[in-house]
Formats: structure tokens, C-alpha cells, sequence
């Protein structure tokens, strides 16, 4: 008998049918003795569609207001399924995230989650029913709804999870686990049996968009044992967890990560004293606006150039703030470049490996593709590159680190 929080996303409950068949196996986990709370999102574009209609009113509606629209579509799902699992003889029970003190900070549309209260659900699972649970939303501490954040459902079934002390979280998606890379991209591309945290947190920030980013930062914060697995079809997905000391020997590599959707700006010319990387940055952080890479160059003449990458779609934004900062700074100027592509391997393995690095840049030295800027940390490697040769260096990548290759299970368990 384990308690599982189950989280059931967009795709997976995206018709009235996809929903009876979520209620068929949440109630087989019922049927075989588990306790389950079940997280679901909307209907698959039903957000985009509330996000739409608000753009229709007005083109920037107060981030209260959309909260309260945009928390509507998970509450429409709670009760479907809801509906679907009494019809099944299965008891269960829906609650928005208010309902069961999902307390989060006001930050309207990104609010992150403070404290759960675990009593009533524990009472339901308690009474034998199933609690089923909007996704992505909360309240704050004067009742406001908030949200999460796009993709925030996944963050609520974590906390959940880490709240009730559950066995497991297991996400429901329409992929059967965590791939090396994309496989649209590399045909050869293998499910990952297991990865750890620290690496999914880095393929999830690098554009390998399964798994709220947040969601991962928190199971590994809480140590909750996080699952990915298909709604559609059996398999045991990929485990999201601790480094497991078991196997001696982590592959190097575990996955290739890559990203579309930063640009790059630069800005030349900054006189290089103490406080110019912050008088660069600063305005950019204020405007709410991530910043990724960055790389700084100092030039001869006591000045520097600087450059960044941000999300693309607040790359107009980085440009105005920059250009006003380099007439501050007295810069010389300001430029960027949308047509960018960052390409990551990721393996907690890189750690005890040397070489790595160079493998890669062999590997991409041999397709002609040229690096743009290089970044790295314990275990990750990530270069930008011209978004043209994206794909090449994702399959060259790849089969350098043979990733086609099953895991070895490292020796003697
Ligand atoms: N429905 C929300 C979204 O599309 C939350 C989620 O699906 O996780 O972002
Ligand atoms: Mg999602």
C-alpha cells in the first residue's frame, strides 16, 4: 500500500474520453490497494485559449484578474474526472487549490507555493477516497487566486507530494519517460531509466520541456521520488531521484539538452570598472527579464564587452533597457541576434571524466559548426550556436557520446 500524487497532464486529459481513461487507472491504483490524490491540468490548449480571450479585452489585463480567469480551466477538469471516477463505483472527491490551502506569495501569474495543509485531503484518503486537485493554482494570504506559472500543475502535484509524505509523484505526460535527447530530432534517441535531479534540472532548464522547471527544483529540495511516465501507454517511464551510489559507474553523458528560444545581445565598449557588469544587469533583472549565459571580454583599452542571452521573446525589451544603459555607461554599442540556438550535455558523471568538453568540441569542429560563447558548470556543458546547425550538432552530439548505447549497469550491484 503507497500513497501516490499522480498528475495528469493537458494531453491526457484533453476529451471527455482521455478522461475516462484516467479515471479507468487511477481507479485500478484504487482497486489495488494505493492511496491516490490526482493532480490535473486543463484541458490541452484551454489555457492558451483563456489567455487568448483576455487579449481580445484588453493587451495588458491586470495579473489579478487573469489569474482568476486562467485558474478556470483546471477546476473544470477536477470535476470531469471527478464525475468519471464515481461513475466507476470509485469515491473521490475535487478541490480547487484554495480549497486545500495551497498558500502561496501574491506574485500574480508566477506565484510560488509557501505552505499546504494536508489535513483534508488526509481525511478523504483517510474516508477512501480519491482527492483530485486543480492543478497550477493556490490562494494568498488575502484570498487572492494565484497561479504558478505556465506549466504549474507540475509544481503542485510535487508540493503535494512532498506535503503528504507521498511514495511517489508520478507525472503522467505523452511521452513514456525522459529521452538523451529529443527524439524528432535523433531517431536513436533511449528512454532514461532513471537521471538524477541535478541533471533533469538541467535538461529542464535547458529546453527539454517535460517537467515544470520548479517542479524538479523542488523534489529534489524535498527529496520527493519523482516519475514521468505515458498516459497512453504501460512502461515504468523514467525515475527522477538521487544520485544512487549502486551504480558505480554514471555515464559520462546522460543527455543532450537544447534550446530555441534564447537570444543574444551584446553591448561593446563598457568603460571596466567596478560595477559595470551590475549597472549592465541590474535594469535587465528590475524588468523581470532571465538572464543565461553570460560571457564578458575585457578589451585592451580598459573596456569590455559584454554579452548575454535572454528568453527570445523578451529580447525587443533587453534591447531598449540595453541601449538605454550604454548611453548611461558610455558604451559603445548595442547589438543582438535572434537566431541562436544553445546546445547543452548534461551528466552528473563529468564530474569524476576529464575530456569532456573536448569531445564535444571535437565533435562539432568536425560539421564545420561554429561556437559562439561557451558555458559551463559541475555537469553541464552548453555552447550557442547558429540556430541553423542546431539539429546537426544535437545528432553529432549524440553519437559522440553514444548515447544510442543502453546504460551499462556499471559492474557488481
Ligand atoms: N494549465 C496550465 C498551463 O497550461 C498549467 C499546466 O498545465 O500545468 O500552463
Ligand atoms: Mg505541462
Amino acid at each position: 500500500m503507497a500513497l501516490y500524487v499522480q498528475k495528469y497532464g493537458g494531453t491526457s486529459v484533453g476529451t471527455p474520453e482521455r478522461i475516462e481513461a484516467v479515471a479507468e487507472k487511477v481507479c485500478g491504483f484504487r482497486k489495488a490497494g494505493h492511496d491516490v490524490v490526482v493532480v490535473v491540468s486543463a484541458m490541452s490548449g484551454e489555457t492558451n485559449r483563456l489567455i487568448d480571450l483576455a487579449g481580445h479585452i484588453v493587451d495588458e489585463p491586470s495579473p489579478r484578474e487573469m489569474d482568476v480567469l486562467i485558474s478556470t480551466g483546471e477546476q473544470v477538469t477536477i470535476a470531469l474526472l471527478s464525475m468519471a471516477l464515481h461513475k466507476r463505483g470509485c469515491e473521490a472527491r475535487s478541490y480547487t487549490g484554495a480549497q486545500v490551502k495551497i498558500l502561496t506569495d501574491s506574485t500574480h501569474t508566477k506565484a510560488r507555493i509557501r505552505q499546504i495543509d494536508g489535513e483534508r485531503m488526509r481525511a478523504d484518503l483517510d474516508a477512501g477516497r480519491v482527492v483530485v486537485v486543480a492543478g497550477f493554482q493556490g490562494m494568498d494570504e488575502h484570498g487572492n487566486i494565484t497561479t504558478l506559472g505556465r506549466g504549474g500543475s507540475d509544481t503542485t502535484a510535487v508540493a503535494l507530494a512532498a506535503a503528504l509524505k507521498a511514495d511517489e509523484c508520478q507525472i503522467y505526460t505523452d511521452v513514456d519517460g525522459v529521452y538523451t535527447t529529443d527524439p524528432r530530432v535523433v531517431d536513436s534517441a533511449r528512454r532514461l531509466e532513471r537521471i538524477t535531479f541535478e541533471e533533469m534540472l538541467e535538461m529542464a532548464s535547458l529546453g527539454s520541456k517535460i517537467l515544470q522547471i520548479r517542479s524538479v527544483e523542488f523534489a529534489g529540495k524535498y527529496h520527493v521520488p519523482l516519475r514521468v511516465l505515458s498516459s497512453f501507454q504501460d512502461g515504468e517511464g523514467t525515475l527522477i531521484t538521487l544520485e544512487d551510489d549502486s551504480v558505480m559507474e554514471q555515464p559520462v553523458v546522460s543527455g543532450i539538452a537544447f534550446n530555441r528560444d534564447e537570444a543574444k545581445v551584446t553591448i561593446t565598449g563598457v568603460p571596466d570598472t567596478p560595477g559595470s557588469a551590475l549597472g549592465i544587469l541590474k535594469p535587465i533583472s528590475d524588468a523581470n527579464i532571465d538572464v543565461d549565459m553570460i560571457i564578458q571580454n575585457v578589451g585592451a583599452d580598459n573596456r569590455t564587452d559584454f554579452t548575454f542571452t535572454v528568453p527570445r521573446n523578451d529580447f525587443k525589451r533587453a534591447i531598449d533597457i540595453l541601449e538605454r544603459t550604454s548611453s548611461q555607461l558610455g558604451a559603445r554599442e548595442v547589438s543582438g541576434d535572434t537566431g541562436i540556438a544553445k546546445v547543452s550535455i548534461v551528466g552528473v558523471g563529468m564530474r569524476s571524466h576529464t575530456g569532456v568538453a573536448t569531445t564535444m568540441f571535437e565533435a562539432l569542429a568536425g560539421e564545420g559548426i561554429n561556437i559562439q560563447m561557451i558555458a559551463t558548470s559541475e555537469i553541464k556543458v552548453s555552447v550557442v550556436i547558429d540556430e541553423k546547425y542546431l539539429e546537426l550538432a544535437v545528432r553529432a552530439l549524440h553519437s559522440a557520446f553514444e548515447l544510442h548505447q543502453p546504460e551499462r549497469d556499471g559492474g557488481d550491484k
